[in-house]
């Protein structure tokens, strides 16, 4: 909290409310964007300071400050946003302590289907993979769907043979395997089983964890990128927000870039990351105010638990849920914040 205290006057303070957090926002505006910015997120969901040891505590910060690390030394090089962003999720796909790439929760089948997407707010290119199952590192394929294809979203089998094609790592499935996302599923499988009904809602123990970036460079271009392994105990080729452009993952220079997580069904509904981008486009609203009203007002509203990350062309950042967390952090030169709990 200090350390956003401190931002405060300079950049707009991600969850003011107030009046000073208003018009600090406007003031943010008006100065010169900084030379980079990057955010990210971890995933939302019911994340209680008493949920966590003080070793995971620990763990969790340390993976985030790495992954904000990468992407800030790309950026900081005069890199691309684009790069800042695959490389960030590839280091967040390859941690287990995150639902994305290896630590990616688990279908109702036993298996890991994993879902990204990317998209470059310069020219709104966009590219994403859907329900792949050996496919190292699927916010890479997420890019070169964008970048080396005329197609926007691959699924299954296909966008596999296409990862291939194009040279990316592929590994075992049980490569995604982790001890603690299995018993996971069997916990969920227990409750079905009592219940009597097939369910991946949001629960007392579920905890979300896909794992999304936004950046923005040196040259005020602005990408997005989301990787997940969707819902715990999800059937029947489930596909969430996370690689649906607009719902998951949105980027346009002109207004902002965004990466939600959450309960997916709800985000594709009501169309979240779109929804904040168009909301400052038609409505002239801050991101601030957009990403505020989106989560806590619509999305509270229905039911949709969860949250998103956002930065704008000023170099603005946002990191706004309604759940109980959200592992979470953003840097800009000189500044860096990472949090995990309504703070
Ligand atoms: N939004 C993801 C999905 O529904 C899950 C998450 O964010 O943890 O697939």
């Amino acid at each position: 909290m200090l350390a956003m205290a401190a931002l405060c006057g300079l950049y707009a303070c991600a969850g003011d409310t107030t009046a000073e957090g208003a018009a600090a926002q406007e003031a943010a505006a008006e100065t010169e964007r900084p030379e980079y910015a990057i955010v990210i997120h971890g995933g939302a969901g019911t994340i209680r300071r008493e949920d966590l040891t003080p070793e995971q505590d620990s763990a969790y910060r340390a993976a985030l400050n790495a992954a904000l690390d990468i992407g800030e030394e790309v950026l900081r090089k005069g890199g691309s946003a684009l790069d800042a962003v695959e490389q960030t999720i590839r280091y967040l796909e390859d941690s287990p302590l995150f639902n994305a790439g290896r630590g990616a929760v688990f279908t109702s089948a036993g298996t890991n289907e994993l879902d990204a997407s990317i998209m470059d707010g310069r020219t709104r290119n966009a590219g994403a993979v859907g329900g792949v199952t050996i496919i190292k590192h699927p916010i890479s394929a997420a890019r070169a769907v964008m970048e080396k294809s005329p197609h926007v979203f691959m699924v299954g089998r296909g966008a596999e043979a296409f990862a291939m094609s194009v040279g990316l790592d592929t590994v075992d499935p049980s490569y995604f395997y982790t001890q603690r996302r299995w018993e996971s599923l069997q916990r969920a499988k227990a409750r079905e089983k009592q219940s009597g009904h097939y369910q991946v809602d949001p629960n007392p123990d579920y905890k979300f964890g896909t794992v999304g970036c936004v950046a923005l460079d040196r040259d005020g271009n602005i990408a997005s990128g989301t990787s997940t392994g969707g819902m715990t105990n999800k059937r029947w080729g489930r596909i969430g927000d996370s690689p649906i452009i607009g719902a998951g993952t949105f980027a346009d220079n002109n207004t902002c870039g965004v990466s939600c997580t959450g309960h997916g069904e709800f985000f594709i509904r009501w169309v979240v990351a779109y929804d904040v981008a168009a909301r400052m486009e038609y409505l002239g609203e801050t991101l601030e105010q957009a990403t505020r009203h989106v989560i806590q007002q619509k999305l509270k509203s229905v039911g949709g638990s969860g949250g998103l990350i956002a930065l704008d062309k000023h170099g603005n950042v946002a990191m706004e849920f309604n759940t109980e967390g959200m592992y979470r952090g953003y840097a800009r030169p000189g500044e860096r914040y990472v949090g995990i709990y309504k703070e």
